[in-house]
């Protein structure tokens, strides 16, 4: 069978998609056409390591095997880029894979850290009350290559030396509820022969409590981060029903815990806050009955408001005082800072699309023809 026919995107030019065949697609193709398996590993290089939007800049393949390789395939990269830039550093971008619908990505700087946000799906399938993404409900899971785009997309709008120093499954969409993709796109991201390099280690998914699946995330050996909110199973009712209503809060508890031991792994608990709802100081204590005995830390998130929510963000003595409490009992606690608000970039945000006149708009061909520029020169 020809590994290209059934398997990989038909893109505009009606070739399909190199970035779209997994890497096992690839070596399939390259053994049909006769060709040494090392040219499996070059083409992957450039790909993702060189980023190259074009088969003709594929330099240390033969000119016949380039000629042969763009008869039969293409690279189908993002091509218009919306680029927002909040007040503090953060960038958000935008891109459409499919007419009408648009992923979002955020880049947030640190000081010397650079952590990029990527959404696993569009909308999301879950409908948690505080979350924009929730309210705009789930159109579509992203595939493996659009996951890995977004992080293509990053690369290509930084100056070297900068670089992401670690990506977090927190964007748009239940990583869990796209496990396969997501699955395939971590191979891409972590693979240091051809792939992107990125530690598992760097690496969180974050997810709502789909504890079923908890075990595929210790298989990928990445981080586990678990969005948890609510201290009792009313609360969580309110805020995540559809999830609360898969595994109550008695069962995530425990899939927590048992991963816990099971791994070793310290798991970071997520916990928005909202003004009135889930930020009084019984909660905080109850919270500590929770997580005893889990090996994790606790990350505090006032809610980051937008137009459409009546939720509120707890003022800052509140979210000191649930703080304190949390640390009295021996817990890591950090509140994690609101990043990107001015550009709907903070988490639980995702989901509004700006009028692009407002903002910037910056095509990452540019980018990308400076590097395959110089590709052509020293390749
Ligand atoms: S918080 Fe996460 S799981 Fe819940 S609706 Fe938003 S994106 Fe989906």
């Amino acid at each position: 069978m020809n590994v290209l026919g059934p398997i990989a995107d038909m893109p505009s030019t009606t070739l399909p998609n190199l970035l779209a065949l997994s890497s096992e697609q690839l070596c399939r193709l390259v053994a049909d056409l006769g060709w040494p398996r090392y040219r499996a590993t070059q083409i992957l290089q450039w790909l993702y390591q060189h980023r190259v939007r074009d088969i003709r800049a594929m330099t240390n393949l033969p000119l016949d095997q380039r000629a042969t390789l763009c008869r039969m395939a293409a690279i189908e990269r993002a091509s218009d880029v919306q680029c927002l830039v909040g007040a503090d550093g953060t960038r958000k971008f935008l891109w459409s894979p499919v007419p009408n619908l648009s992923v979002e990505t955020i880049l947030i700087p640190e000081g010397r850290r650079l952590t990029l946000c990527v959404s696993s799906q569009i909308g999301c399938t879950l409908d948690c009350s505080f979350c924009l993404t929730g309210q705009m409900g789930w159109k579509r899971n992203l595939r493996a290559h659009e996951i890995v785009e977004q992080v293509l997309i990053a690369q290509d709008h930084l100056l070297p030396p900068q670089r992401i120093t670690s990506l977090v499954f927190m964007g748009m969409g239940e990583p869990l509820a796209n496990i396969d993709a997501v699955s395939e796109a971590i191979g891409r991201l972590t693979n240091a022969e051809w792939g992107l390099g990125f530690s598992p280690r760097r690496i969180t998914l974050s997810t709502a409590g789909m504890v079923a699946r908890f075990a595929d995330i210790a298989r990928l050996g990445v981080n586990l981060a678990v969005s948890l909110n609510a201290t009792t199973d009313e609360q969580r009712q309110l805020l995540m029903p559809a999830i609360n209503r898969l595994y109550p809060l008695e069962q995530l508890i425990a899939g927590c815990r048992e991963y816990s031991q099971k791994t070793e792994c310290c798991l970071t608990i997520e916990y928005v806050m909202l003004a009135g709802v889930n930020d009084t100081m019984h909660d905080a204590r109850r919270l500590v009955q929770l997580l005893r005995g889990i090996r994790c830390k606790v990350n505090l998130i006032p809610f980051n408001e937008f137009a459409s929510s009546s939720y509120r963000r707890p003022n800052e003595t509140v979210v000191r005082q649930f703080q304190a409490v949390l640390r009295h009992a021996g817990f890591d606690v950090f509140v994690r800072k609101s990043r990107g608000s001015d550009i709907l970039g903070a988490c639980g945000q995702l989901g509004y699309i700006p009028r692009a006149s407002a903002y910037s708009r910056v095509p990452t061909a540019s980018a990308a023809t400076q590097h395959e520029r110089l590709v052509y020169e020293h390749g």
